[in-house]
């Protein structure tokens, strides 16, 4: 059986990281990638969404250039060609990976990799590797609702596959994903509609900014629907339906994008069979130092469902790897203060406790506003 000082399982942010600086350090170290190198962000995240992004933003810019003294006439938006561009850019992403692992003597495998023993993984081969070491990042993956029609939907992942751009269509969710794609459609001329479980978008975010924003979006043209948990989704007069708990029904839809959360990449790991601990929504439970409840076996990133991002994950997975092989034994990642852009028009960046976290922790007479 082959013998490495680290075996890293997951490709993504954090995975790439920490084997790139065990490696660094002098380490044997073997990573499994069962998908394209770079993970979630460089394929169907941060990465594409941002080229995404830009061209909402630049659609922005040139409807408000002629109030600037521009003289300008622009024709339609080339989706194809902006996906084309897009996933060229990425494909060269995923070549830099290859090549920076190649170029650090780390040997990547492009297999589904399962934990069989302490210290011991399989490939979907049956071949078997060891090492003193094993980290795993895993990511996540969208969730899909619990509800009939479900499948009529797409998710993130599928956003990044659409051909052309939908005329109509609805984004269910109302966390930062939810408000980018909104955004993101909206701003290439599609007629936007997002649903909201509760009363407000962006709950995880402060307030004030998430109030403001849902005022900045409406004037752009989005209707956001408040108060609608779905039901259900269906095909009705030649377009897709989506009904929600109370009755409501949303119909002439050309697609709907589901963007209600994310789960942990377990499946299939063999986590329960070694006993490694996870959380009640199947996170893999970590200690401060990222190391899981079974010795010698460590997770970083998104599986864990700490600060879902990827700064973070590549920040715990180089901490983990120099207090491994770099002798700084103390080396972990402060969760706390993790700063955050949601890419909305315009985009909104935070730090630090909300205004009512504030409060909760430190009671009125200490917040000023
Ligand atoms: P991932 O990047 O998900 O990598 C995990 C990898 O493990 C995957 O490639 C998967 O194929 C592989 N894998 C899983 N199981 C196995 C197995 N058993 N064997 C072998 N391989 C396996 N973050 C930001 O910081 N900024 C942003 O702007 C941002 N935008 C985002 C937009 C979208 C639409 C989404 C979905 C996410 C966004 N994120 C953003 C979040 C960011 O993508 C994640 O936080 C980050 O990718 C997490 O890295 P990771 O290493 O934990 O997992």
């Amino acid at each position: 059986m082959d013998t490495y000082d680290l075996i890293v399982v997951g490709g993504g942010s954090g995975g790439l990281a920490s084997a790139q600086r065990a490696a660094d350090y002098g380490q044997r170290v073997l990573l499994f990638e069962a998908g394209r190198l770079g993970g979630t962000c460089v394929n169907v995240g941060c990465v594409p969404k941002k080229v995404m992004w830009s061209a909402a933003q630049l659609a922005h810019a040139l409807h408000d250039a002629p109030a600037y003294g521009f003289e300008l006439s622009v024709g339609t938006h080339d989706w194809p060609a902006l996906r084309q561009g897009r996933d060229a850019y990425v494909e060269r992403l995923n070549g830099i990976y290859a090549r920076n692992l190649a170029r650090r003597n780390v040997e990547w495998r492009a297999t589904h990799a399962r934990l069989v023993a302490p210290g011991e993984v399989v490939d979907a081969t049956g071949a078997r590797f060891r090492a003193a070491h094993v980290l795993i990042a895993t990511g996540g993956r969208p969730r899909l609702p619990e509800v009939p029609g479900a499948a009529l939907g797409l998710t993130s992942d599928g956003f990044f596959e659409l051909a052309a751009r939908p005329d109509r269509i609805a984004i269910v969710g109302s966390g930062y994903i939810a408000v980018e794609l909104a955004g993101v459609l909206r701003g290439l001329g599609a007629e936007v509609q997002l649903f909201a479980r509760f009363d407000r978008i962006l709950r995880n975010f402060e307030g004030l900014l998430a109030e403001h924003l849902a005022g900045h979006m409406r004037e752009d043209g989005i209707e956001i629907v408040f108060n609608a948990r779905p039901a259900g989704l269906q095909h009705s007069a030649g377009a897709l339906e989506l009904q929600t708990e109370d009755g409501r029904r949303f119909g002439g839809l050309d697609a709907l994008i589901w963007a209600i959360g994310r789960d942990p990449n377990v499946a299939d790991l063999g986590l329960a069979e070694l006993g490694i601990a996870q959380g009640p929504a199947g996170h893999i439970a970590v200690d401060a130092f990222q190391s899981t409840s079974l010795p010698g076996h460590y997770a970083v990133g998104d599986v864990t469902g700490q600060a879902e991002l990827t700064p973070v994950a590549i920040a715990a997975g180089r901490r983990l790897a120099d207090r491994l092989f770099g002798g700084a034994a103390d080396r972990r990642l402060d969760y706390a203060l993790i700063p955050s852009v949601v890419f909305s028009h315009p985009p909104l960046g935070t730090i630090g406790l909300t205004e009512q976290e504030a409060r909760t922790q430190h009671g009125d007479a200490a917040v000023k506003v």
